[in-house]
């Protein structure tokens, strides 16, 4: 790339303001122009209940899939995810709704061949200072969910999303999961404050995960709802139908019901801050 391409792509964390916002664009989605829900669940555990899922998820509203092929688990004995086969799975469960895919990519080596089944890539929190996966998936032509480090500041997260961005690609759609605070009720603390901060500095678009934040199912809706209420532009949220069976992450899991009645709750809030602006 042209040394004058780098300097295009360099976009100044401090002089966004005088930029146009980055809206990314995949297949029927826009991020940064369309409230985006992406709905699905941990991992992936079987082709039928996933397209069973997606078929449902579909109908309540969800624009996108997400489900993990590749799982980065705390520990080392629990699931770690079916792979490839997984990958394979969501292709069947995308050809059938025609959903979009989000999968997470741990490896540097996996980027070319995740992105064939994915939609959007998604960075998980553990690895958004993985410098060497960040440039990988520079250079690729996918769009990438980057979610904030458990432990990052703001402008960590930004410079981490420099780094995809200085390698060419330019789709790139932040995500707010929580940060490791001292409190322990929740997973994680959900940091709302970040959306406006971001959308003051950054021309990216920015959606908030309230699973993984907060660890427990019951405060999803609460917190979906004040994230649209601080400007997000979308939510992930890990919806399983049958929570208490899942392999992974049931605790903060709601089931396809309940993620139905919280898109319809979404809407009327979305369109209440739209009527204010
Ligand atoms: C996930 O999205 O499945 C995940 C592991 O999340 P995080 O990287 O935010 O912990
Ligand atoms: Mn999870």
């Amino acid at each position: 790339m042209k040394n004058s391409d780098i300097e295009k792509l360099k976009l100044s964390l401090y002089e966004c303001n005088k930029r146009k916002r980055t809206v990314v664009g995949v297949g029927n989605v826009s991020f940064g122009k369309d409230f985006i829900i992406i709905g699905g669940p941990c991992c992936i555990e079987n082709e039928k209940e996933t397209v069973r899922m997606a078929k449902r998820i579909k109908d309540a509203g969800a624009m996108m899939l997400r489900g993990g092929a590749f799982k980065p688990r705390t520990s080392p004995y629990d699931f770690q995810g079916l792979g490839f086969e997984g990958l394979k799975i969501l292709k069947k469960a995308k050809l059938s709704t025609g959903l979009l895919i989000v999968t997470e990519v741990l490896d540097t080596r996996d980027v070319e061949s995740v992105a064939q089944y994915a939609d959007v890539l998604q960075i998980g929190a553990r690895n958004m200072q993985n410098i060497s996966l960040l440039k990988e998936v520079g250079c690729i032509n996918k769009p990438v969910i980057l979610k904030r480090g458990m432990c990052s500041t703001l402008v960590e997260w930004l410079n981490s999303a420099e780094y995809i961005l200085s390698k060419g690609n330019s789709n790139v759609i932040l995500c707010e999961r929580g940060i490791r605070t001292f409190e322990t009720y929740t997973r994680n603390t959900l940091d709302l404050s970040i959306v406006p901060a971001v959308k003051g500095l950054s021309h990216l678009p920015v959606i908030v995960d309230p699973s993984h934040s907060t660890g427990r199912s019951n405060l999803i809706e609460p917190l979906s709802l004040a994230a649209v209420a601080v400007g997000a532009d979308g939510l992930l949220i890990e919806v399983h139908e049958n929570p208490e069976k899942a392999l992974c992450d049931g605790n903060q899991s709601i089931s396809v019901d309940r993620f139905t009645q919280l898109i319809q709750k979404i809407k009327k809030i979305s369109e209440f801050m739209n009527s204010i602006k």
